[in-house]
């Protein structure tokens, strides 16, 4: 057993405080065992054994991923995206350091390349040691990883991705910038001619307030922009969106249009994603629907 200590453990206890972000709540979970803590050049670095949700990676204080729920996330933000996109060959992840979207990436067999641009190493390092059923997608020979700032990656790139997936920890830090309207413009730069986005796009109880300039933002910059969401019990008020945008104006991004899996393919090898899923997370409750459908539409 270890002797690490984090200030945000007290009496066994894991608590994710947020003034800024979801003032007033928290989400607490039992820890077993603390694994890693570590100051990384960007960000503070927790990893602990949780009592029911495995393995938990925490950065900033802000959970990331546990091993029991992160299916929740890594499968509907990766084929939101994937399976509507006609033939989807080479893919990027912004963020995403876990390797958890990139092993979605690879289930699609018409992918060729899976390139990964993460700013902190750290989180790759630890995600290898601790988080083995994300990171085992860094062996895959398809996959190509750079260590840098996402903003100034896709700055050098222009129509090369048919999906670009951005996986990124909330907008306070090192991933301020890929919440604002200029980096949506270099994803649309990055993007092939149909190419298709998604982008990790927070709570509608908690942040209706940056939903409501994202999708404002995204309107302005793709001719198909939507607001989806998924279910998942450890991050805040118990539901994450995504931002789903096309480049190409007649894409319907709330119907997969290339769901070649079979049903037996999604029972063996996922849990959450299936074809209705993929439509009804588009479907909103009325009162974020009033604000991010009507209003702003
Ligand atoms: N699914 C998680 C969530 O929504 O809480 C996000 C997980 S993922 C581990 C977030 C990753 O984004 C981290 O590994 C972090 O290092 C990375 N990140 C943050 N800012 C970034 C930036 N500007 N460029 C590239 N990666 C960034």
């Amino acid at each position: 057993m270890s002797s690490l200590t984090h200030p945000t453990i007290k009496d066994g206890w894991f608590a994710e405080i947020s003034d800024t972000m979801w003032p007033g709540q928290a989400m607490s979970i039992k820890v077993k065992e603390v694994l890693h803590v570590e100051q990384s050049k960007y960000q503070d670095v927790l990893v602990f054994k949780s009592e029911t949700y495995g393995n938990v990676l925490v950065l900033d204080g802000c959970i990331q991923v546990t091993e029991r729920d992160e299916f929740a996330y890594q499968e509907m933000i990766a084929h939101l995206a994937l399976n509507s996109h006609p033939n989807p060959k080479k893919a990027l992840v912004i963020g995403g350091g876990d390797g958890g979207v990139l092993r979605e990436i690879l289930k699609h067999e018409s992918i060729e390349e899976a390139w990964l641009c993460d700013i902190d190493e750290t989180v790759i390092k630890v995600s290898k040691k601790y988080l083995p059923e994300m990171s085992k997608s860094y062996e895959d020979p398809r996959v190509k990883v750079h260590i840098g700032d996402g903003f100034k990656f896709l700055a050098e790139y222009k129509n090369q991705f048919d999906v670009i997936i951005t996986d990124s920890s909330d907008p306070e830090g090192p991933a301020e910038v890929l919440f604002q309207k200029p980096y949506f413009t270099l994803l649309k730069n990055a993007l092939t001619e149909k190419g298709v986005i998604t982008t990790q796009a927070e709570n509608i109880y908690l942040h209706m307030d940056i939903i409501s300039q994202l999708k404002k933002d995204c309107n302005e910059i793709f001719p198909v922009a939507e607001y989806a969401y998924t279910m998942i019990p450890t991050y805040p008020s118990g539901s994450i969106g995504f931002m789903v945008c096309s480049k190409d104006a007649n894409a319907e991004v709330s119907k997969p249009i290339r769901f070649d899996w079979t049903d037996d393919f999604v029972r063996k090898n996922l849990k959450y994603y299936n074809a209705k899923i993929h439509e009804a997370s588009f479907v909103l409750p009325t009162f974020a629907d009033e604000i991010l459908n009507k209003k702003s539409a």
